[in-house]
């Protein structure tokens, strides 16, 4: 026993020592984790991840807990369930240590997740398998045993979102080992139910003395015999975007902590939860993110605090046209007229050098630069440029959400930057927005001009709306955000495939996806309205949906035709050949490769015309 293992202060305690003692024996092999051997063994994680037999394609973190040397994780790999996200837990540093030098780079915990004060949020999971915890009792009396077993799965059932496994030893064999744990399964059915009602299932087909038990959240898969779900057909239209935000078992927790605070907006618990985890994702100092009730509500609190409502001297906010019409739309609430600009050929952003010398600068109360399509935009330039002309400047920055935590001392500083959460955009809480600055006195304006103006009194002491986050959308947020690196990855996943599809067929070159825009966008870069046209007809002719996401330009948007505009030479060329392809985070390979194929044939079609 090493000098700094903690007295045994709970039967179980007894345990870790006897696995210990084996490893040391018989180090990193079956025997060693007090398996009789490594064929069994393989069967029995084979049951264990039976668990998530309906979860073939989308990703999952499963939580393997009392893992050990991390074997489960071998067999994951050699079965190739790319899709499992995989995190080990055990209390055994000697094994964990044997667990992280076998692969480098996995998460391995250690965690007593009956210790009174643990902190169990880092084993959050979709699936959680006891393997062999409740196999062995040791020196335990049976009632300990069986007491070891139901606190365990008691306490790490709330963190786990769709469902969890363990196995025991069955009493219907000729003998009962002493040192063994047989449990009755009408015993285990009764710890099972207490857990997840009838949403259970017991297994005891698989040639060994023993039985797995299973807990759902959901109902339960189907048998393995029961058809499969209707899937996606190959003349079922693909839709453009579909997002996936939280679950309603993923939402609970967060809910549940509604339910007790009884707080439902201003600003509540779960509402500063999330602007502070907000601004540790975006290496902001405490204060820094303010929560906004949409993206557009994020952009008029950012100007109402910087600029104010339009004066008549001053009617006009500068932005490109070519953008969502959200950017106008937050303007005109703010009193301002659009003045639309063109945007620059290579990088789709305003250029601020050249507009410094725009001809209408003494008429413009606020200029809003686009992060278009999530591309971020600098801090630097735009601050020199409101250094040289006064003007306050504010960064629609809606779909940046990715692209501005990936270098944030260049893309987030004084300029206010309104990030949207629609569930369209990559992170979502349904409706909601948020502005990302460094300037806490601004951020404390801002928060001020979307809540009536209030600020620690009931006074309105400044021009505002109302534009706050409630807490439920907070709880999605928050939920979201617990998962935003599975969903990112799986954003990835696509994004990648498009690439390498498109980049086979010579096309690569016309493709923007992330990381170098927002992942919910995959766009296509036609070379000119001739080919995006035929484009288009190819991808109709092939069920596939697709979008010019920001139409042709907020000129061509009817309330704003009239807007005062620059020529606009640039957003003629780009809107009609940007368009937007089928995305989703789950969307499966086969349906990418379709949407390939119809790029290839919409734009290899007309050449021999061509020639
Ligand atoms: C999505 C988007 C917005 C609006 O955000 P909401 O959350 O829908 O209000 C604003 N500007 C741009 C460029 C966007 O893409």
């Amino acid at each position: 026993m090493s000098p700094e293992t903690p007295a045994i202060s709970r039967p179980e305690d007894v345990m870790l020592e006897h696995y210990d003692a084996a490893l040391a024996r018989h180090g990193d092999t079956p025997q060693g984790a007090l398996w009789p051997n490594a064929a069994d063994r393989n069967t029995r994680f084979d049951v264990m991840l039976d668990l998530l037999a309906d979860q073939a394609g989308g990703p999952v973190v499963l939580c393997d807990l009392g893992c050990g040397t991390g074997e489960l994780l071998k067999r994951i790999h050699e079965r190739g369930l790319s899709h499992i996200d995989y995190l080990g837990v055990d209390r055994s540093r000697s094994a964990l240590e044997l667990a992280r030098a076998k692969f480098p780079g996995e998460r391995f915990v250690e965690l007593d997740v009956n210790s009174p004060g643990a902190d169990l949020s880092g084993i959050e999971c979709d699936f959680l398998v006891a393997n062999g915890l409740f196999t062995v009792k040791h020196l335990m009396s049976h009632e300990d045993m069986a007491r070891f077993l139901e606190t365990t799965v008691g306490n790490v059932w709330p963190w786990v979102r769709r469902g969890l496994a363990f196995n025991v030893m069955s009493k219907v064999v000729d003998w009962e080992r002493d040192d063994l744990f047989h449990a009755s399964m009408d015993d285990m059915a009764r710890v099972l139910h207490k857990l997840a009602g009838r949403r259970v299932r017991m297994r005891a087909d698989y040639g060994l003395y023993e039985f797995t038990c299973y807990a759902y959240k959901d109902p339960p898969p189907p048998a393995a015999d029961a058809p499969p779900e209707a899937s996606t057909s190959e003349s079922d239209v693909v839709r453009v975007l579909r997002p996936r935000l939280p679950t309603a078992d993923e939402l609970l927790p967060y809910l549940r902590r509604i339910d007790a605070a009884r707080i439902y907006s201003n600003f509540g618990p779960l509402a500063l939860e999330l602007e502070g985890r907000l601004g540790r994702h975006f290496a902001l100092p405490a204060g820094g993110v303010v929560s906004a009730g949409t993206g557009t509500a994020a952009l008029v609190g950012s100007i109402l605090a910087c600029a104010g409502r339009a004066r008549p001297d001053r009617p006009l906010a500068l932005m490109p046209s070519y953008t969502f019409v959200a950017t106008a739309v937050a303007a005109q609430e703010c009193g301002y007229e659009p003045h639309l600009a063109d945007v620059d050929a290579d990088t789709w952003l305003l250029d601020p050098c050249k507009l410094a010398g725009h001809p209408n600068l003494d008429r413009i109360g606020v200029v809003m630069p686009v992060a278009t399509y999530g591309r971020p935009v600098a801090q630097a330039e735009w601050m020199q440029f409101r250094e040289l002309t006064g003007i306050p400047v504010v960064i629609d920055g809606a779909a940046s959400f990715e692209t501005i935590a990936e270098d944030p001392s260049r893309f987030l500083g004084p300029i206010p930057v309104a990030i949207s959460l629609h569930a369209t955009k990559s992170l979502g809480t349904g409706e909601g927005g948020c502005v990302a600055t460094n300037d806490i006195g601004l951020a404390t304006l801002i928060g001020q001009a979307l809540n009536f103006g209030f600020h620690f009194s009931r006074d309105s002491c400044a021009p505002s709306t109302n534009g706050k986050m409630s807490e439920f959308h907070a709880a999605v947020g928050l939920a979201d955000l617990s998962g935003w690196e599975l969903k990112r990855r799986a954003f990835r996943r696509v994004a990648e495939r498009y690439r390498s599809g498109l980049t086979q067929a010579g096309l690569g070159a016309q493709l923007h996806c992330a990381p170098d825009i927002c992942s919910s966008y995959v766009l296509f870069h036609c070379r000119d309205p001739g080919q995006s046209a035929r484009l288009q007809e190819a991808l109709k002719r092939h069920g596939i949906e697709f979008r010019l996401w920001y139409g042709l330009g907020l000129q061509h948007q009817p309330y704003f035709s009239r807007s005062e505009a620059d020529s606009m030479p640039v957003t003629d060329a780009l809107a009609p050949c940007l368009l937007g392809l089928p995305m989703a985070l789950d969307l499966p390979d086969a349906v990418i490769d379709r949407v390939v194929q119809a790029v290839i044939d919409g734009t290899r079609r007309c050449l021999p015309h061509a020639v």
